[in-house]
């Protein structure tokens, strides 16, 4: 227990350097980014071992394993963010402990989520998952709106009892004009979120960046990293 502890906090250390040096050479605040520890197919007991490294914010992505491990932390008043493709019938269970819902990504989610938040008392900010790599109408294959339907969406959102809009949330693209240039794809969600901006004011996250390309997002103006294999280790394939 101790030697993870040593190991999280080594390698928790070594991100938050990366972090603070991408802020450094964009002239950005380091304030302005927001690290969110990916825990998924990592056991409650690291994520409490976070927590007592600091750690504020974790994210997980399926609700099988998250709403257990929530459960299991409810102590540590983290805030919880969920990055998943979201069925529908998993909102119930997901608008109980998620604080802010990453991957809203078609109409039928935000109807889904706004009748839960209601009836749970909850209030889940939402972010609009954008699929760079999606034709339009199309969805890639890890889930997002195509880029001329985030307008549409984060229209619903705003306007759903129960919902607070966020912003947007992007995963740099593995096919298409974006394969392999991930602050290329990072600078069009720059642009996608300064034209949501114009009329939601608020909705000012952008979770952008992962292990690999933080620093790229970072340069590009994200709010939120989702930093998951750089703290934790390499997870078994199926994560
Ligand atoms: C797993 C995951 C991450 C973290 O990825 P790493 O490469 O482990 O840092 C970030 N975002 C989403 C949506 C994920 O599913």
């Amino acid at each position: 227990m101790e030697d993870r502890k040593t190991e999280l906090a080594a390698n928790l250390a070594t991100v938050e350097a990366r972090i603070a040096a991408a802020c450094a050479a964009s002239g950005r605040d380091r304030g302005e980014v927001t690290l969110i520890v990916v825990t998924k197919t990592y056991p409650a007991d690291d994520v409490r071992l976070l927590r007592e490294l600091g750690v504020r914010q974790v994210a997980e992505n399926r609700d099988q394993d998250a709403a257990p491990k929530a459960a299991s932390c409810k102590d540590l008043s983290l805030i919880w963010h969920f990055v998943g493709q979201l069925q529908t019938n998993k909102v119930r269970s997901v608008v109980s402990y998620a604080d802010v819902v990453q991957s809203v990504d078609r109409l039928k989610l935000v109807s889904a989520l706004s009748a839960a938040a209601v009836r749970a008392e909850r209030e889940p900010v939402c972010l609009i998952q954008v699929a760079l790599d999606a034709e339009s109408g199309a969805r890639g294959s890890r889930g997002g709106v195509a880029p001329d339907g985030v307008e549409e969406l984060a229209a619903a959102v705003a306007g759903a009892p129960g919902l607070r809009l966020g912003g947007l949330m992007t995963v740099a693209p593995l096919a298409g004009e974006y394969a392999g240039r991930p602050a290329a794809a990072f600078e069009r969600l720059r642009d996608i979120s300064s034209r949501l901006r114009a009329d939601h004011p608020a909705a000012t996250m952008v979770s952008a960046g992962m292990s690999a390309d933080l620093e790229d997002a970072v340069t590009a103006g994200a709010t939120h990293v989702r930093v998951g294999t750089a703290v934790l280790g390499d997870r078994p394939r199926l994560g």
